[in-house]
């Protein structure tokens, strides 16, 4: 895919359809000398001064009129990536865009390839990698809480961290290698104390970091929640009635229900997904061992389980196995059907945290939607506003990776292994950091990040 950097690229930066306003963007070498071929300015002379704002007409080249625009050149480096930037503000319409977007590949401008321009902002080392990541992360996020962790991503606070772990090794190896290149001397005692006191210190503010990977995940991914129990309990009116409407199909023959349902929602700013087990009186077969394996898997995939059950009915097997299932630290006993009546619930079930509701006629529903709130509150830390968060996957194994590295080094010197061990297993860590910031990152790596991007990005 990857580094051809030299040609100008274009693409419309705004979403598709209709819109007040549409604009396309270019960046490169050539981007004001394109611009200057179709665009003239009402008022005032060429040519453009950098960052400002311009009002005039883009006309073709034989002379018709395309748009009424407003222009801005951003020359390099001041800029998105570093490199000439050009954009041009039209009405927001397709056909517009299109042809504004036409003349300037027409010209030699060449399409921009989806994030290309973050890319482009990371090569040229305006960014480094895990603040690019961020860039999409900011964009998708659907929950102020999930914003705020990008954010602070995208503004370097992960990669700051990084850097600091980074450099601190970087001493390290330094020191064992002047050890190397000395190998008939040995490592005097005091020497030794300090290496392992130093990278000690890295490693617990590494285990830190990757502590906060819960919180990160939370807030970024959402907590996903299953509604679980045996059928016709109330599993999908409960699901309506939390997303206040009707999304899945409630049936009075049990079991009809055959898929999982999902379903995202915000409640309080935070990110939440719904997941409606369907068919759990064939998965919670008990004859079916397969079927209980299914159903404990999908639990143990979970943040949050509401156990769903019929409180106007006594319990009976079904129920009890639903319940065996699920983590008691995970649970959440939801009583249905309270207009109905309500039958005293066996010991068993008594010991995990429970709340009566009816789904039918929301009684309890306000109080339920407190519980989840507060076990969201509880896993996610309020650690959010101030402090690194771990959030993405990839920059968690690769922080594994640099602190079991870590501490294997810790380990060669402890042991008064030569310096070479301890110096490979340095490197190692620092090659993993480096994949957090791109300093390491491999082409394939970058591709993967990189095509996750919507064009003109
Ligand atoms: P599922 O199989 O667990 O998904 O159960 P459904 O949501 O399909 O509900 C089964 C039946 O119970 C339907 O006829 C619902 O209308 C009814 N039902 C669900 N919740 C309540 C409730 O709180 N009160 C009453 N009276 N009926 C309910």
């Amino acid at each position: 895919m990857i580094i051809d950097s030299q040609d100008t690229i274009v693409a419309i930066a705004t979403a598709p359809g209709e819109g007040g306003i549409g604009i396309v963007r270019l960046s490169g070498a050539d981007a004001e000398k394109l611009l200057n071929h179709h665009f003239v300015a009402v008022g005032s002379d060429s040519p453009l001064t950098s960052h400002r704002l311009y009002y005039g007409h883009f006309r073709h080249a034989d002379g018709e009129l395309i748009d009424e625009v407003m222009a801005v050149v951003m020359r390099a480096p001041r800029s998105y990536t570093k490199e000439e930037v050009v954009e041009v503000h039209c009405h927001g319409g397709s056909v517009v865009l299109r042809r504004v977007v036409d003349l300037f590949v027409d010209d030699g401008a060449r399409m921009a390839r989806p994030g290309e321009f973050t890319l482009r902002a990371f090569l040229n080392g305006r960014i480094d990698l895990a603040r690019a990541e961020a860039v999409i992360d900011v964009i998708r996020s659907r929950s102020e809480a999930a914003c705020r962790v990008a954010l602070g991503q995208m503004e370097g606070r992960l990669s700051r961290q990084i850097f600091y772990f980074r450099d601190q090794i970087s001493d390290l190896l330094a020191e064992v290698e002047a050890g190397i290149d000395f190998p008939e001397e040995e490592l005097p005692l005091a020497d030794r104390k300090r290496l392992i006191i130093t990278s000690n210190t890295v490693e617990q503010k590494m285990e830190v970091l990757l502590h906060s990977f819960e919180s990160g995940r939370l807030l970024r991914e959402g907590l996903s929640i299953l509604i679980f129990g045996k059928p016709n309990v109330g599993k999908s009116s409960l699901m309506n009635t939390l997303l206040g409407e009707a999304r899945t199909i409630v049936s009075d023959i049990p079991g009809t229900t055959r898929d999982t349902v999902e379903e995202s929602f915000i409640l309080k700013g935070m990110p939440l997904r719904l997941i409606d087990t369907a068919g759990v009186r064939q998965t919670l077969d008990p004859i079916e061992v397969q079927g209980v394996q299914r159903a404990q898997a999908k639990v143990a995939g979970v943040d949050l389980v509401l156990l769903v059950i019929d409180g106007s009915q006594p319990l009976d097997d079904e129920d009890r196995k639903a319940m065996q299932v699920c983590d008691p630290e995970r649970t959440l006993l939801v009583v249905n059907k309270q207009d109905l009546g309500s039958c005293v619930l066996p010991v068993e079930f008594t010991a995990i945290p429970s709340v009566s509701i009816s789904a039918q006629s929301i009684e309890g529903i306000q109080n339920l939607l407190d519980r989840i709130v507060s076990f969201f509150s509880q896993n996610s830390g309020s650690e959010g506003r101030e402090t690194t968060l771990l959030s993405d996957r990839r920059h968690r194994e690769a922080l594994l990776l640099a602190r079991n590295a870590l501490e294997r080094f810790r380990s060669t010197v402890t042991d008064e292994q030569p310096p070479e061990f301890g110096a490979l297993e340095l490197r190692e860590a620092l090659q993993a950091l480096g994949e957090i910031t791109g300093e390491t990152a491999p082409e394939d790596i970058l591709e993967k990040i990189f095509t996750r991007f919507c064009i003109g990005k």
